[in-house]
């Protein structure tokens, strides 16, 4: 059977770890990050996101600030609202919470923030650094995935890994952190022909599809590392359940390591967020990033 991957107890490692870098920014620099977070409208996944990442920046011992703006705000408020944060030096990050109204131009908008403040990582320019091997800002979930598939497997150097899934917000960001740490990647999508044969040859495999449960157990190479970046809510038994897009029950049966849904990948994704708050200031202060 397969070792968990415990992605919550690894998260709160490093928030822990955070805490004692940020008191230590304060005391020895003056250095307090701050993390902006920009809500636009009243959807609910999206609140219950925000008021977490507001309650664990907190925690951390940073500074959080939270505009939460109507619905039918115009384009050009919410442009104006994205300068003055840019301008603020007590902000660090910008975090401009998504899906946005329809009327606004999310492209527009994510193109607006200051790079250097980009703590979701989703600006072109983060996007070019991290493809050309330069210091940037890189998306949350791909950055938490891979820690814990190291945290699993030590050194990825070598390894065959397979991403499923090429969205920009996972698989393209995920497969370039791998190819950053020497593997030899394989990005799988919904034209790939035969996926099992594909994920048969992984060492890693990482799935970002957004299809519950597609991934089976015999797809798997025996003994290898699976991170499942999948949230699906499904109906089982008459209730709710969370799930990935690994089949969980066969899937542990072959792998060598697993993270679960929920509690593998889903609890890195702030963690790093506030990670990537913190390398923001450094950067912005010009003190040397931390290695968190
Ligand atoms: P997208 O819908 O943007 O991308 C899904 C990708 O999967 C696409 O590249 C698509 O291929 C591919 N795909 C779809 N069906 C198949 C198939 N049958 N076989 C092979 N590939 C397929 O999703 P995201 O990347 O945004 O998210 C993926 C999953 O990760 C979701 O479940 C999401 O909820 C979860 N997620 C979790 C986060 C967290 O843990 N905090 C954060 C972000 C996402 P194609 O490009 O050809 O269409």
């Amino acid at each position: 059977m397969a070792k968990i991957i415990d992605g919550k107890a690894y998260a709160e490692g490093l928030r822990g770890r955070m805490a004692k870098t940020v008191a230590g920014l304060k005391s020895k620099h003056g250095l307090t990050p701050g993390l902006a977070v920009v809500l636009v409208g009243e959807d609910p996944a999206s609140k219950v996101y925000v008021a977490n990442k507001a309650k664990q920046t907190v925690e951390v011992g940073m500074n959080s600030w939270e505009h939460k703006l109507d619905a039918a705000t115009p384009e050009a408020t919410l442009l104006a609202l994205v300068e003055k944060l840019n301008t603020d030096p007590a902000c660090h990050g910008i975090l401009v919470q998504l899906p946005l109204p329809k009327h606004i131009d999310s492209d527009k908008v994510l193109s607006a923030i200051n790079p250097d403040k980009d703590v979701d990582g989703f600006h072109v320019v983060n996007v070019g650094r991290l493809s050309t091997g330069q210091e940037s800002l890189v998306p949350c979930t791909p950055v938490g995935s891979v820690m814990l598939a190291k945290d699993a497997l030590g050194s990825l150097a070598g390894l065959e890994a397979v991403v499923i899934g090429r969205s920009n917000i996972v698989g393209k960001p995920v497969a370039q952190l791998l190819l950053a740490e020497n593997c030899t990647v394989t990005i799988a999508h919904s034209k790939t022909k035969d996926l099992p044969a594909v994920v048969r040859r992984a060492d890693l495999v990482i799935a970002a599809v957004g299809r519950a449960e597609m991934v089976k157990g015999d797809w798997l190479k025996p003994g290898a590392c699976v991170i499942d970046v999948g949230i699906n809510r499904i109906e089982r038994d008459g209730k709710g359940k969370l799930v990935g897009d690994c089949d969980f029950a066969s899937c542990e049966k072959v792998a060598g390591s697993i993270t679960p849904v929920p509690g593998g990948v889903g609890p890195m994704t702030i963690a790093c967020l506030l990670r990537n708050t913190v390398r923001a200031a450094c950067a912005q202060k010009g003190i040397a990033i931390p290695e968190l």
